[in-house]
């Protein structure tokens, strides 16, 4: 037994080893035939950032904003509380830390999240975007502050949530979603983490730090990003992919909001790696107490064919999910002009009230100046 689990274990590593060398093969050729960089070298470079390289102008830039509480952690720095001195407004200030050796690529990250923002200013289940300056050393937007913490915080708080509950964020998800696509942009790391929710309960999508933008008609793209847990099998297998990776993410987020659980379970020997996390074998526990509705949209989303997948048909998806027995319920036009009431509604005892975010990055000093971290 003992020499079968070596010799499997040995051939499984082969395996993954030449997936990977496939991998960078073909990142290189493509690359190559290109010319340049992979990301957003489609996108206009805008003129309207603010380019603060002055430290004293930095400084006032800075000086407008009193620093309340640091609230979150991205890849890329720290989101911050903050409370405008003129205005009495509060926001969430993120702050992406350049890269002083790749300056172009955090550049060329920051003007596509802000141009994602802009572009998502009117819709109601995405943050809004106030503002964004820069200074020597980071990137800085000054977002809307959405106080009721994060999806991943309340299931950690509930377990498993109703269906009803399940419904409500699903729907709201895909409007956000559905708004997105249709701007040609793939959000790329849809996650609990990154739905946030407001004082009333409705969600907000965050983070585009990672969306691909420039995604019309059946255009693909084949970046390997995101989190491990919600990669679509499209995008890990380098077959190039457009929007159906949000929908596999949503599905999985659907399972997790259905059983309190993740949706993958690795061996232990897999759980060491990242890149066996990648391209080993995906073992699902199975659902057994949820509503045959239920499971139809989960199984839609969970399709590993990228084409037979719930809403992923270019022109009838959002179409095909909202016709979906499970959602009879909703009515679009009222959940859409937030007027369904949400399941769930986050203690706050104040304005800056921030109990709901988590209290390893509470406890951080709130320093923001042009030289901090
Ligand atoms: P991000 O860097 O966008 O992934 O943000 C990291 C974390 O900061 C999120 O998971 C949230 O908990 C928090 N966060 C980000 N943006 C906001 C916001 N606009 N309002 C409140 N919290 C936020």
């Amino acid at each position: 037994m003992e020499e079968n689990g070596r010799v499997q274990l040995k051939k499984e590593r082969k395996g993954f080893c030449r997936k990977l060398r496939d991998w960078f093969n073909w990142k290189r050729r493509a690359r190559k035939q290109e010319g340049k960089n992979f990301i957003g070298d489609n996108v206009p470079v805008e003129k309207d950032i603010e380019r603060v390289y002055c430290s004293d102008m930095v400084e006032a830039k800075l000086k407008n904003y009193s620093m309340i509480n640091v609230i979150g952690q991205g890849a890329y720095g720290k989101v911050l509380l903050a409370e405008s001195k003129a205005t009495k407004e509060l926001y969430a200030l993120k702050v992406i830390q350049k890269n002083p050796l790749k300056p172009q690529k955090t550049f060329d990250r920051f003007r596509i999240e802000k141009k994602i923002l802009e572009t998502s200013r009117n819709n109601p289940f995405i943050v809004k975007f106030h503002s964004s300056f820069e200074t020597p050393s980071k990137y800085i937007f000054a977002l809307e502050y959405v106080n009721g913490g994060d999806l991943r915080r309340y299931m950690k708080k509930t377990g498993k949530l109703s269906e009803d509950s399940v419904k409500f964020y699903l729907s709201e998800i895909i409007v956000g979603l559905n708004f997105l696509h249709s701007m040609g942009i793939a959000h790329r790391d849809l996650k609990p983490e990154n739905v946030l929710l407001d004082k009333d309960g409705h969600i907000r999508i965050t983070d585009f730090g990672l969306s691909k933008i420039g995604l019309n008609g059946n255009k693909k793209t084949r970046s390997l990003c995101g989190t491990p847990a919600y990669l679509a099998p499209e995008m890990i297998g380098c077959k190039g992919y457009g929007f159906s990776v949000d929908f596999y993410a949503l599905g999985i987020i659907m399972y997790e909001m259905l059983t309190g659980n993740e949706a993958f379970v690795y061996a232990r020997e897999q759980r060491r790696t990242l890149c066996q996390r990648l391209f080993g074998k995906r073992k699902t526990v199975g659902i057994t107490d949820i509503s045959e509705e239920a499971s139809a949209v989960l199984k839609g989303f969970l399709q590993k064919n990228p084409k037979k997948r719930l809403g992923c048909h270019p022109q009838s998806g959002f179409q095909q999910m909202v016709s979906m027995p499970f959602f009879k319920a909703i009515d679009w036009e009222l959940l859409k002009a937030k007027k369904v009431i949400p399941p769930y509604k986050p203690p706050l005892s104040g304005r800056t009230d921030i109990s709901n975010f988590n209290s390893k990055f509470r406890a951080q000093e709130p320093i923001l100046t042009s030289e901090s971290k």
